[in-house]
Order: structure tokens, then sequence, then C-alpha cells
């Protein structure tokens, strides 16, 4: 495999530039040429040499959409990215009044385990690199007619395949490279981390001055109950993942989120709302309660929309601030790992 030039940042490319011998100015004219999601080969404002220097070194196309699959019901848009060694990841796109929001994968798979998962069930085959992750949201942005001047991707949320923090260094040069006014400018503000709560990463990244709203996904507020659904429980209990987020929001002045998937009788029950309330009355946070999205797999199973707004109403009553997350792209394999698992499937029948 070659190497990724995605994964230089500017200053970095003025480096290289200069080590080899060519003008560092034309480090921002291939760092905007990339964010416009164009291939190296593409890039014409620098000399046909130069492209073909780096093309020698550097994959052309480090991540390329293979299909692309659009929901009947939300215009919701579903990619699969093919990486340049044959991995594939998966990304959605949701389109919201306030601008476009792109999901991206961190991980060719993950290996966090959790029970209602999809992109797990294989474990983790590899990292992705800074570079290939921002190769996802460049290569739809283009998709979508945009450019570095015309940003058509304007939110980006890290809930694709893979657990961000378990890939630590790769999602922080990410989100600094992204937020680039070199390239997209896509502000930390704009990007929301979903971690199953890595605590001290979680600490670690309350001191990168990224204002990134940080989500941790809870599933339970029973810590022997949550081991059932995530076995990064057995490492970390609720009491220390509220400390992070104590610590995160003072460092950074942000509110978190807590994401909750309700799965019928796992975490839907009364005892759980109550102890919901007992943890996150009073703190600046939010919960946002999802329906499972049943994975053939795996066992667990959702509960009524019905079911989902009565526990909603619950938390809303004690004062806590909670919504039923929108669920979008239900005909398109919407959730983590769906697609892939999929993809995998279809393809090692032959
Ligand atoms: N690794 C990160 C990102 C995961 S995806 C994390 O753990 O937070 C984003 C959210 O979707 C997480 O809260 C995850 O637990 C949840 N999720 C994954 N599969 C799901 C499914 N089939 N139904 C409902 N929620 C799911």
């Amino acid at each position: 495999m070659k190497k990724i030039l995605h994964d230089l940042g500017v200053a970095e490319l003025k480096e290289y530039l200069s080590a080899i011998g060519e003008k560092p100015y034309r480090a921002e004219q291939i760092f905007r040429g990339l964010a416009s999601g164009r291939k190296i080969s593409e890039i014409t404002d620098i000399s046909k040499d130069l492209r073909l220097k780096l093309t020698e070194e550097f994959e052309d196309e480090p991540v390329r959409i293979i299909s692309s699959k659009k929901s009947k019901i939300d215009d919701t848009e579903k990619f699969l990215f093919a990486l340049s060694d044959g991995n594939v990841v998966e990304g959605v796109l949701m389109k919201y009044k306030y601008g476009n929001t792109q999901c991206v994968s961190t991980q060719v798979g993950c290996r966090m385990g959790c029970a209602f998962c999809a992109s797990g069930i294989g474990g983790l085959v590899r990292n992705l690199t800074s570079g290939e992750i921002l190769a996802e949201v460049y290569a739809v942005n283009r998709y979508l007619g945009g450019n570095t001047e015309k940003r058509e991707v304007t939110n980006v949320v890290l809930m694709g395949s893979g657990e961000p923090l378990d890939n630590y260094d790769n999602t922080i040069k990410f989100i600094r490279n992204l937020s680039s006014e070199k390239g997209l400018s896509v502000s930390p503000r704009n990007v929301s981390l979903s971690t199953c709560g890595i605590v001290p990463n979680m600490l670690k990244l309350s001191n990168e001055g990224l204002p990134v709203n940080l989500t941790v996904s809870l599933h339970n507020p029973f810590d022997e109950r949550r081991k059932r659904l995530m076995p990064i429980a057995n490492k970390y209990k609720i009491s220390e993942i509220l400390s992070a987020c104590d610590e995160y929001f003072a460092k950074t002045g942000r509110r978190y989120i807590f994401e909750y998937s309700l799965c019928k009788g796992e975490n839907d029950d009364k005892a759980c709302a109550d102890e919901l309330i007992r943890l996150l009355k009073g703190r600046p946070c939010h919960v946002n309660l999802i329906r499972l999205n049943a994975v053939k797999e795996k066992s667990l199973l959702p509960i009524t929309d019905k079911e989902a707004y009565a526990f909603k109403e619950k938390l809303e009553k004690a004062g806590l601030s909670a919504t039923v997350r929108r669920s979008m792209g239900a005909d398109i394999d919407g959730a983590c790992g769906q697609l892939r698992r999929k993809f995998l499937g279809e393809t090692s029948n032959d």
C-alpha cells in the first residue's frame, strides 16, 4: 500500500515539499485540491511532473465511493467506500434544514463488541488513518457537487463503524485537518464524537482544545446491567464516565450528550428511567433516545414508538432534556455496520 497524502496537514505538506525540492507554497494548492475531493492526478494547478512524483509515492484516490443508496423515505443516503487495501467502510449522509450531516467510520470493524451493533461482529480489522477518514468527507462533499468554496457537508458525526477513542491520534488529526481553513473549514463545534466511554481518552480529549460535541453511549444506567450490552463496562464504571464528562464540560464549556438505544426488556423499564434521572438530573447534558435498529445477527428487539415516547416523557417530567432520535434511512440498512456486512456477505458467497 502506498502512503496517503491526505494524512498530511498543510505544515507537514510544506515540509515534505521542501524536502523533495519543491516550492512550499504548493502545499496549500495540494491541500485545497484534495479537500475538494480531487484525486492527486486531477490537481491541475500543480505541474504534471509533481503530480507524477506524488502519485508514485501516494495513493491517487485512497477512498473511493463504490456504491450509494438513497432512502425513499427521507433522502438519507448511504455510501460504501473502498479503501486502497480492498477493505470497505460505510458512511451516511443525513439532510437537515440547517445543513447536511455526514456520519463517518473511523475503523474497519470494531473491537468493542456491543451486543446490538453490527460493526463489531467480525472484530477489528484495522484503524483508518486520519487521511482516510478525511477522504470519506471529501468524497461525499464532491459527490454532492461541493468543493472548498461551496461546502455541501456542513456537519460531521463520528458514529459510523469503529470506536473513535480507540483510534485516538488519527481521530484528533482528522478533526484538526477537517477544520483547517485551507480545506473544508468544518468547525469542531459542528463535529460530534460518539464514544462507548473510554475514560482516559475522554479526559485526554478535554485537553485538546477541540470543542466537539461529546456524545457517550450509555445504554444502561446500572454498571452490572450495562455490562450485558457493552463489554467496555467491565473496564470503566458509569461514575468514572460521569466524572470525565464533568471534566469535559469544565474544560470546554460544552454540554454533553448521552445516547441510549432502547432495547426491549434490557433498558426500558421503570428502574432504568428512575436511575437515569437520579444520575443525570442537574447535569449539563441531553439524552438522545435511539430506537434499536434490529440487526439480524443479534437477538435484541426494539420497543414500539409509543413506548419510546413514554420513556422520553418520564425523563422530561423529571427535568431532563431528552429527545427520541429521528429514525433515518430505515430502508437502507442505516445502522452501523449493516451495509458493510451485507456487502461482505454478498461478495464472499461466490
Ligand atoms: N463507537 C461509538 C460510535 C458508535 S455508533 C460509540 O460506541 O458511541 C453511534 C451509536 O449508535 C452508539 O450509541 C451505538 O451504541 C449505537 N448503535 C449501534 N448499533 C445500533 C443499533 N443496531 N441500534 C441502535 N443503536 C445502535
